[in-house]
């Protein structure tokens, strides 16, 4: 087949959402009215509705005793982190402030864990202090969290974070294995954890995370037995039975033209196989997962308004009131190698196919503000709706609101 022939990759179906006479729907309001109620463009807007039935689904698809937890730096957003609050059953945080926002959306502090390279002493004298559970990632750590313990009477409940001796393979972002900042290296762990029983921590066990966005279910179960493993390996060291074991998350959602939704069916049933071992190597341990973009990502759009229409030498521009100051992410600057487009329609027009090909573009003077590279799209003039789909995570708060000025976007849950 010659390279003309070869047919191109779409983008998976964003079905997720209704359209009626032509809008986009965004919990049943047409997106028209949306914007008219928020007030403004650009905005978020996350689904509640649809939170409530991504982590149902996961619940019927994975085993019931394992733990899902929801790392909140995919949108900390405070009325969503509530809802997420309410539906899972912990909420990791990776900062002092994540941790305020967990606490104020009624998270129990027993159900809350705290990793992050860098905690700074007053960060953890909060965590201590509201009773969390510390991820440990240091023997910096150790010491500090036995100081804070001593100074403040309560016993600070830790966890390790271990960087895994592997990777996970075919992830977006590996966060573990060879030489990184998160964690401790697994080979230093049964010194680390000798520390931690001198100290007289509260030890209650592991947490790996070995990588991100992951659309590959052989990948993620193959991660999660060898992360088993190695804690299994590790917990002989341990200064006590391990009653928590993290086996990290990376499901991924599909952003690209060619990727496709993650088959859970196969991670479920792994996950039924672990937790039988468990029960007879670890009989204390609770399974936990953790997961961010997968819970929240394809819940969230982000919509701009189109200002102007410009043709230069042919090609179609279509430029609206935000870009990369709102959403580094499609801009392509968050991590991507190669700028690929993340699924866009026009909201307002969803029920005319795609006639024109046109580039969507933010208002900042760089040639990175680029929120669509030459996409089929429905004809759209200025007052037109943008939709960018999968902008649950890593959207708002993930990107650089003060560059240039313009006003920030708002975020309403619907
Ligand atoms: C960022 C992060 C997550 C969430 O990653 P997603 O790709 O959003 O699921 C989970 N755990 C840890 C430790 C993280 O740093």
């Amino acid at each position: 087949m010659s390279l003309s022939e070869r047919p191109l990759p779409v983008h998976a179906p964003m079905n997720q959402f209704g359209v009626a006479a032509g809008q986009l729907l965004v919990g049943g309001i047409p997106l028209e009215r949306l914007a008219a109620r928020v007030g403004q463009t650009p905005f978020y807007a996350y689904d509640r509705q649809m939170l409530k039935t991504r982590v149902a689904e996961l619940r019927t698809a994975l085993p019931q005793a394992v733990k899902l937890h929801y790392a909140m730096k995919a949108n900390p957003m405070p009325a969503l982190v509530g809802v997420m609050a309410g539906l899972v059953d912990g909420i990791d945080v990776a900062s002092g402030g994540e941790l305020k926002v967990a606490l104020d959306a009624g998270a129990a502090p027993r159900e809350i864990s705290f990793a992050g390279p860098g905690k700074r002493r007053t960060e953890l004298t909060q965590a201590v202090a509201a009773g969390v559970l510390v991820n440990i990632e240091s023997l910096r750590e150790v010491h500090e969290l036995a100081s804070i313990s001593a100074e403040t009477g309560c016993a600070a409940r830790v966890a390790v974070r271990v960087n895994p001796d592997f990777e996970l393979k075919g992830s977006g972002m590996k966060m573990g294995g060879g030489p990184k900042q998160f964690g401790v290296d697994a080979e230093a762990v049964p010194e680390l954890l000798a520390e931690v029983g001198r100290a007289g921590l509260s030890f209650e066990g592991f947490h790996l995370f070995a990588g991100s966005q992951n659309l590959s279910a052989q990948s993620i179960c193959e991660a999660q037995r060898q992360s088993y493993e190695l804690a299994l390996r590790l917990a002989a060291s341990a200064p006590a039975p391990v009653r928590f074991l993290n086996l990290g998350g990376g499901f991924g959602i599909p952003y690209f033209p060619g990727e496709r939704r993650l088959d859970l069916t196969p991670i479920g049933e792994n996950l039924e196989k672990l937790l039988h071992r468990a029960s007879a190597d670890m009989p204390a341990a609770e399974l936990v997962i953790e997961l961010g973009r997968y819970l929240v990502g394809e819940a969230g759009i982000y919509v701009s308004r189109v200002v102007d229409r410009k043709i230069s030498r042919g090609q179609i521009f279509l430029v609206v009131d935000g870009g990369l100051n709102h959403h580094l992410s499609a801009s392509g600057n968050f991590g991507q190698v190669i700028r690929k487009n993340y699924p866009v329609a026009i909201g307002n027009r969803m029920e005319s196919g795609p006639t024109i090909t046109a580039s969507v573009v933010g208002p900042l003077c760089t040639p990175l503000d680029v929120l669509a590279d030459r996409m089929q799209l429905a004809d759209a003039c200025p007052g037109d709706l943008v939709v960018v789909f999968q902008s649950g995570a890593y959207g708002a708060s993930a990107s650089p609101q003060q560059f240039l000025g313009h006003p920030g976007p708002i975020e309403v849950l619907v």
